[in-house]
């Protein structure tokens, strides 16, 4: 994600060290008010109102105003839903029988459609998510391009193995399908969760029932229309806009579905394992909360871990659940980083998000934005220092001033729980033995980060921390190549790379017996 951030972001909106914008893409300027073609649900490959008729409106949280309103999934729609991506599993289904190949080149004519639309799928995301528009046209969509060809790749080259078992056989696996596969999936990066959770599970042969978050379904519901147009086959990919305790829930209790991937908060994910759990022992992959680490060295280049620890929390207005929301900074550097991250947070340019100029739009939603608010009272509550920022930054819309607390201590509230908001928080910590003990105080390991010139300490701190991921010297590098997912309550299974397509294979080992000539 980084390298596409500096490289394709005009210069403005992230002050970055010159040398990191190699070659800046003109960025042509935004439609403010796209078209919506798509608010209904999408299964079998047509568009349906929900059984019940009831919809519900989405928001645009620039402005807190209706954009439209989508049909609103529920039970009975899961079900039917359910019922075609089982039909088209089934055995000698045309998705069955279409050879590996042409599941990867369907993949790659998806890739193509949406890279063609890149403008419009941004223009969608930030009309209907709120995020800088900069960003969704040069990061999110080109990483969902990205993420889709390389699953496209693997479709023909997810290999079995022979196995020498004892005895006369011969033994190898087969890499299956696992089946029917639930998706749920968050409102921060709409698109790009959408891929993550399509590639894999496309590119092993199984269908799918997913479920868009209620806050952003518009994109997701665009992107369907695509996959019906380069031609997947009717009931493949099934795509139900609703709300979670309804649409979601049905998807994580159904007898009929064979696997469950779910991305969101922590305790929705401990319901979708209960549910799987008590229904039909479907698998269940989840990708979690975090508060993650962001560890500071005193030897650390000042002004890039500044600059880095700043784009790891405040990226993506905060709504990144690999945030990198403790920032511990050794003593003898502390006030100097204190006084540079406010410096550089204050410059933060907070607004409109089709602007190209705009680092930070508004929150998702007036929920999210009233929790961080809260938030922020309980940081002043319990005694954290306010260095700037801590209210609204507009008159209308879901926007929070970028906001900075320092002499933050452990047991406070601000560093213990996910704030998924425009929050700093930074700790004060004095030897390396400490700093490591205190990053694993969480329930959390998804993600860590290190800052430090000196490799010795770079690899012992990283093979320290308790974390899916640790950068190192960096933050927020993301690419379809490579896994991503939580250790302890930050999730199950891995995401992304050859590791992702694990959790969407079933492995089935056949032995076959093979007489000797001369026995
Ligand atoms: P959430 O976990 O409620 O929502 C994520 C998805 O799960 C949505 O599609 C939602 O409709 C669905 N869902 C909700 N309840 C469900 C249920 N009972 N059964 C099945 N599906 C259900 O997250 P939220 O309420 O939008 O945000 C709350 C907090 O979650 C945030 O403040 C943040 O801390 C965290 N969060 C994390 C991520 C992430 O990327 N890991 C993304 C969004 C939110
Ligand atoms: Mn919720």
């Amino acid at each position: 994600m980084l390298r596409s951030v500096l490289s394709a972001i005009p210069r403005p909106a992230l002050r970055l060290p010159a040398r990191a914008y190699s070659a800046a893409a003109a960025i042509p300027a935004p439609n403010t008010q796209p078209d919506v073609h798509f608010n209904k649900l999408f299964i079998n490959n047509e568009w349906q109102d929900a059984v019940s008729k009831k919809t519900f409106a989405s928001i645009n949280p620039s402005t807190g105003e209706v954009i439209c309103q989508v049909a609103e999934a529920d039970k009975a729609d899961v079900d039917k839903a359910v019922k075609a991506a089982r039909d088209a599993f089934k055995l000698g289904s045309p998705w069955r029988r279409m050879d590996a190949s042409d599941r990867g080149l369907l993949l790659n004519r998806l890739a193509d459609r949406i890279e063609k639309d890149t403008a419009y799928l941004a223009e969608l995301e930030t009309l209907d998510n709120g995020k800088p528009y900069a960003v969704a046209y040069s990061v999110d969509v080109p990483m969902v391009v990205k993420c889709l060809r390389y699953y496209a790749g693997w479709a023909d080259k997810w290999e079995g193995k022979t196995i020498p078992v004892d005895g006369d056989f011969f033994c190898y696996t087969r890499h299956e399908p696992v089946g029917v596969c639930g998706q749920i999936i968050p409102w921060n990066f709409p698109l790009l969760m959408q891929a993550w959770k399509l590639g894999p599970a496309l590119a092993t042969g199984n269908t799918v029932v997913m479920k868009v978050a209620e806050q952003t379904p518009l994109s997701a519901l665009y992107v369907a229309h695509l996959i019906k147009e380069v031609g997947f086959p009717a009931g493949v990919v099934n795509i139900v806009p609703g709300f979670g305790p309804t649409a979601g829930a049905a998807i994580a209790s159904h007898m009929d579905v064979d696997k469950v991937a779910f991305t969101g908060s922590t305790e929705v994910g401990q319901l979708i394992q209960q549910a799987a759990g008590s229904s039909n022992l479907k698998k269940t992959t989840l990708e979690l909360g975090g508060k993650s680490p962001n560890i500071i060295l005193s030897d650390a280049d000042m002004e890039e871990a500044v600059e880095m620890s700043h784009f790891a929390l405040f990226f993506n207005q905060g709504q990144c659940c690999c945030a990198g929301s403790r920032t511990f900074v050794q003593e003898d550097i502390y006030n100097e980083f204190v006084e540079r991250s406010v410096e550089r947070t204050k410059k933060r340019v907070v607004g409109d998000p089709f602007n190209l100029s705009t680092e930070q739009g508004p929150q998702v939603d007036e929920e999210q934005f009233q929790k961080i608010l809260g938030y922020i009272s309980t940081g002043k509550r319990e005694g954290a220092k306010l260095m700037c920022g801590g209210g609204v930054a507009a008159d209308r819309g879901y926007f929070i001033q970028p906001t900075v607390f320092g002499d933050v201590k452990d047991n406070m509230t601000i560093a213990r729980e996910e704030i998924f908001g425009p929050v700093m928080q930074i700790l004060k910590f004095k030897t390396l033995e400490e700093v490591i003990e205190r990053a694993n105080d969480t329930k959390y390991g998804l993600a860590a980060a290190v800052f430090t010139k000196d490799i010795d300490k770079a690899h012992y701190v990283s093979g320290a921390l308790r974390a899916g991921t640790v950068w190192i010297n960096c933050y927020d590098v993301f690419g379809a190549q490579a896994p991503f997912g939580g250790y302890k309550a930050s999730g199950v299974g891995r995401e992304l790379g050859e590791y992702g397509l694990d959790s969407y294979t079933e492995v089935k080992t056949v032995t076959i017996k093979v007489p000797q000539k001369n026995s």
